[in-house]
């Protein structure tokens, strides 16, 4: 049975100024497009249908309360951001926040008028990215700017800096400019470097991570992972992402679909694990068993070995979706794409 959310991301468009190397939804100036008025409506309302009395689930972090609305970078399509807090708000529904990489925060004045309009139309906390991943494109003056207007506009208990920790490690290198990774590893080394992009930001190694930043730190063979099953992420989390071209995207699962939702209640009657066979492995045996079955179709695993099951995971699905390119379940398939 998958269990309901209680928690919520909408992915209002991939499109992102940035290209992370870490990114989890392979997100990138490449994709173009953005969630229609309509289709937002269908899901908020339907939302709205399950949650009737929501109250955020007292013991999870705040980053898993209500619906946030994410990207790709929300800013890039600044009336349809302010449209969705608008509608959200109007239906009652429990806002958490609104994430933005700062890429956007050059001229105070416009930065100022836009957090002011969205929070005066409901919004309440501001999440604002901050990584060595994110510094590669973003100089930290703008990210300094974003929080210091944001402090402003909502008020210090409502920004969310991720993470904060590395304001000052960015800033020891370059405020002005961007600092490409190389730059962590020439002044770090390659075993600390990989520590701080790893350990430091809790990296998932779900999406681009593992590809990119794999060699920085310990890798294990995919037997290692032959144990761990997916069920709890999958269908027991509650937390899910639901992108612009309707897939219900579980936990940070970016590329794995459940299905397409147009009744959100309805998508839950219906709910069928037996019709989606990749999925359904990933419940019952993990990432492994999903590479056992793709060694039937010539999947090689790595010989280096992954840094983690979704390392594994999204390299035996991208090798999936090139013999069943026409699977629902691995979507978008742009996701494939651009992930590397
Ligand atoms: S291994 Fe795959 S299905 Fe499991 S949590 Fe990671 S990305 Fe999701």
């Amino acid at each position: 049975m998958l269990l309901p959310i209680d928690s919520l991301g909408i992915i209002l468009t991939y499109k992102c100024s940035s290209r992370c190397r870490h990114c989890l939804y392979a997100s990138g100036p490449e994709w173009t497009d953005f969630i229609s008025r309509e289709y937002l409506d269908s899901l908020l309302n339907g939302t709205k249908k399950i949650w009737k009395d929501y109250t955020p689930p007292p013991d999870k972090n705040i980053l898993f309360h209500g619906i946030h609305f994410a990207g790709g970078e929300p800013f890039l399509n600044f009336p349809l951001l302010l449209y969705a807090v608008k509608k959200a708000k109007e239906l009652g529904l429990y806002i958490g926040y609104v994430e933005t990489n700062a890429s956007w925060c050059i001229n105070k004045e416009d930065v100022y008028e836009k957090f002011s309009l969205l929070k005066s139309s409901g919004l309440p906390k501001i999440f604002i990215s901050c990584s060595p991943f994110h510094a590669e494109k973003i100089p930290l003056k703008r990210t300094l700017l974003a929080i210091e207007t944001a402090l402003e506009v909502f008020g210090p208990k409502n920004v969310i800096v991720y993470m904060e920790h590395f304001l000052g490690e960015i800033a020891k290198i370059d405020i002005e400019n961007s600092i490409p990774l190389e730059k962590w590893i020439e002044i770090y080394g390659e075993k600390m470097a990989g520590y701080i992009f790893w350990e430091g930001y809790a990296l998932i190694p779900g999406g681009r991570s593992g590809f990119y930043l794999g060699h920085l730190f310990k890798k294990y063979s995919a037997e290692v992972f032959r144990e761990e099953n997916c069920r709890f992420e999958i269908l027991e989390s509650q937390h899910a992402h639901f992108d612009l071209y309707g897939n219900y995207i579980p936990y940070f699962c970016g590329g794995l679909s459940l299905g397409k939702i147009e009744d959100l209640e309805e998508f839950y009657e219906n709910f069928d694990l037996e019709k989606l066979p990749f999925v359904k492995i990933l419940v019952e045996e993990g990432p492994y068993g999903l590479m056992k079955y793709a060694e039937k179709f010539g999947f090689k695993k790595s010989q280096e070995g992954y840094v983690g099951k979704c390392h594994l995971c999204v390299d035996v699905r991208r090798y999936i979706n090139e013999i069943f390119p026409f699977s629902q379940e691995l979507n978008p398939k742009n996701f494939y794409k651009y992930l590397i």
